[in-house]
């Protein structure tokens, strides 16, 4: 029998849809991926560069377990430079993937039964690694009318004894929500009042829209980055997914506790990552404009298309790419014998009858919505959004 702690953790509903839309790929079908959840550009080719030479220059062995001092160094100047939060190098932890920082953040903070506050729709690993970390998931459902912020008031209802952390995820998966900065100091005060941990999920920081001005958590005061950690990484900015590099501030003791639990973990980052990640931040950051010109211009049209279909609502995300519109209205209806009756299904039927992969919404906590990521090229979004309009026109009420 396998462990508790892994029976209690539900496989990925993202990775089940991935998985059907490849086989699909690979029985000849024209399949448009729109369930990616990383960017569809090459990593900018100075930075592939820098990892080459990392390798001619034998940087291909342990480093430090925090990683390359150069490299805390890097992303202490980068929040200096870009959040205007002031961080020494041992306050800083290179990881592999902000994924990774994430769980050593839990794994560090947690003690059985402690809760932690995840505003929904959510990205989908919050809740297991809690559950995995021996924590609690104590999910506040967000509203679509309020563009998917979280209350203030909403907030202090949930906060009890037991309440250890709340995550707060800017902008947001899945649904492109990003927090003005008195949004964000309302939460984090409440939050840091009450004597909670916030780890703030910042990784889609760069991917903003709209001349929006993004802020840190760390950037609300001392009183707030007492109680902040805060993770982000190069994955999303500079289209480096695979290259599995991510970092986390935190006030010392945290990052120490941390760095421990690397240790016995995955010890350091990949040592050709990380110097390939020292170039991402200090190099030139003219790909990363690049990118979000070219992301604003599909969100775009993306929400343009989603306007035209009937029954439908969206609210307009200001960061990372996604959407994530409200398609409840055809639910309960079928067509040539497949009921429509969830996000699930829906998913399911617009996969086998539009060749399009989404990710059903339940995946984030909601199940009226589905999330289509516009992580692909202005065709197949141009070609997607025509299929997924035709689709949907067919679904009749079932009888
Ligand atoms: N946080 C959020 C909200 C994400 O969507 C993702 C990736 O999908 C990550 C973290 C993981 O980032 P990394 O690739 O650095 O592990």
């Amino acid at each position: 029998m396998l462990s508790r702690r892994v029976r209690q953790i539900d496989p990925s509903e993202t990775l089940r849809i991935a998985a059907m839309a490849r086989q699909l790929k690979e029985q000849g079908v024209d399949v448009i991926d729109l369930s990616v959840g990383e960017p569809d550009f090459p990593t900018p080719s100075n930075i592939k560069e820098a990892g080459k030479k990392a390798i001619d220059r034998n940087i291909t062995r342990y480093t430090p377990n925090p990683g390359l001092p150069e490299l805390r160094a890097a992303v202490a100047e980068k929040l200096r430079r870009d959040n205007n939060v002031s961080y020494e190098p041992d306050e800083i932890i290179i990881s592999p993937g902000a994924k990774n920082c994430l769980f050593i953040a839990w794994m560090a903070l947690l003690d059985e039964g402690h809760e932690v506050i995840i505003p929904s729709p959510y990205w989908v690993t919050y809740p297991q690694q809690v559950l995995l970390a021996g924590g609690k998931p104590v999910v506040i459902d967000t509203m679509e009318e309020d563009g998917f912020k979280l209350r203030p008031r909403a907030l202090e209802s949930v906060i009890n004894e037991k309440t250890k952390a709340i995550i707060i995820n800017n902008p947001c998966n899945p649904t492109g929500t990003a927090y003005t900065r008195d949004e964000l100091a309302s939460l984090c005060t409440i939050a840091a009042d009450r004597g909670l941990y916030i780890v703030a999920d910042e990784i889609y920081e760069k991917l903003v829209y709209d001349e929006f001005d993004f802020t840190s958590i760390g950037a609300l005061g001392e009183h707030i980055k007492q109680r902040a950690i805060i993770i982000n990484g190069v994955s999303k900015s500079y289209s480096m997914t695979g290259w599995r590099l991510g970092f986390a501030a935190a006030p010392r003791e945290i990052i120490d506790a941390m760095n421990k639990i690397q240790s016995h973990n995955t010890s350091n980052a990949c040592s050709i990552s990380q110097v390939a990640a020292l170039e991402a931040l200090r190099g030139p950051q003219d790909d990363v404009t690049r990118m979000v010109r070219e992301f604003q211009q599909r969100r775009d049209y993306m929400l343009s298309r989603l306007k035209e279909i009937p029954r439908i609502s969206c609210v307009e995300p200001t960061g990372a790419f996604y959407v994530f519109p409200n398609f409840s209205a055809y639910y309960d209806t079928e067509y040539d014998g497949m009921h429509v009756r969830n996000s699930v299904e829906l998913a399911h039927y617009l996969l086998t009858h539009a060749n399009v992969a989404v990710v059903p919404g339940s995946a984030f906590g909601r199940d009226k919505y589905i999330r289509l990521s516009y992580a692909a090229s202005m065709e197949e979004i141009r070609k997607a959004m025509d299929r997924i309009a035709d689709a949907v026109a067919r679904l009749k009420p079932s009888t």
